[in-house]
């Protein structure tokens, strides 16, 4: 698949598949950067890729209104719509079934943001199946060691066990242990441990953490308020650099976030 994708395969130094560059950046914006997962830029690149005619709408991943946190695939056309989705929910939201509403509203170019086993589905069908292949304009791979129940995480230990209203939690994030805000600031932890019982079987066979099929990835890898963003494809490379040119995205080199990198080169080595 890496042929097809990038026209050639990983060379030995590439640390976390075929890339063109990695940076660290964070969006500009006040709002994006409070409802955003890390630094924001999935949120940014969607926006600024709609905005700028890129694509015409996104597969995101929002929630049910009737089942808080429970992530259900969402498209998008507008940049208000992408920033209401901003944020990670930590359990399975099957993106590609949005791909006949895509259809049904008549965007011709799309940008899909999922998880790593997601975007390899996408590349198998742009590979496969020509009928969504030109559609499937931009690839924006999340990176994730792990996918858990929603009824496991959710229900049975933060609901039930740590007695949290669902409606109550502002964010839930991993930095070494589920990390729990809720809207009155207050924050409670899960060691992962202790959450191990809810991760997905299929993640405990999973090889991909970077997302190594992406036009871009993005993920948290220990960091506060950034987004370590590996651009991998030209097409990967213009949307981010437009996203720059435009004020969006501030900026700053991988060597200034080294423990970052080596979670990269660390985690992808041990999931690869
Ligand atoms: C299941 C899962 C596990 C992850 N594990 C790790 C990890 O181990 N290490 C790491 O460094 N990063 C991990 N991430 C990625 C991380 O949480 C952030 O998404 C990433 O750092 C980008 O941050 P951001 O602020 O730029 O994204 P934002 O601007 O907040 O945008 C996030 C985008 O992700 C979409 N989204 C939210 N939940 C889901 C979902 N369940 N499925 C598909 N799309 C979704 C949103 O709709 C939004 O468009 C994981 C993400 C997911 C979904
Ligand atoms: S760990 Fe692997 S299989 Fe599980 S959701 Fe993440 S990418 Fe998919």
């Amino acid at each position: 698949m890496e042929n097809f994708v990038f026209g050639r395969k990983e060379k030995p130094e590439e640390e976390f598949g075929v890339y063109k560059r990695a940076l660290v950046a964070r969006s500009t914006d006040e709002e994006i950067l409070r409802k955003s997962q890390d630094g924001g830029v999935v949120t940014t690149l969607l926006s600024s890729a709609l905005e700028s005619g890129l694509v015409d709408g996104a597969i995101t991943s929002g929630t049910d209104p009737a089942n808080p946190w429970l992530p259900s695939p969402s498209v998008v056309t507008t940049r208000s719509e992408v920033v209401a989705n901003a944020g990670t929910r930590y359990s399975l939201s099957p993106g590609l079934l949005a791909l006949k509403d895509c259809m049904k509203l008549g965007l011709g170019k799309i940008a899909f943001v999922g998880t790593p086993c997601q975007v390899q589905a996408v590349r198998r069908i742009q590979k496969f199946l020509p009928k969504y292949a030109n559609m499937l304009t931009l690839t924006i791979g999340l990176f994730c060691m792990e996918n858990y129940s929603y009824d496991g995480l959710m229900i049975e230990k933060i609901q039930n066990e740590l007695g949290l209203n669902l409606d109550d939690i502002e964010k839930i994030n991993i930095k070494d242990k589920f990390l729990i805000r809720t809207k009155t600031g207050e924050i409670k932890e899960i060691p992962l441990e202790e959450a191990k019982k809810f991760v997905r079987p299929s993640c405990k066979n999973c090889s991909d953490f970077s997302a190594e099929l992406a036009d871009i990835s993005c993920g948290g890898v220990g960091l506060k308020n950034w987004t370590y963003t590996v651009n991998r494809t030209d097409i990967g490379v213009d949307a981010f650099d437009n996203a720059v040119e435009e004020g969006l995205l501030e900026v700053e080199p991988t060597e200034n976030f080294q423990a970052s990198w080596i979670i990269c080169i660390l985690v992808g080595f041990s999931w690869g």
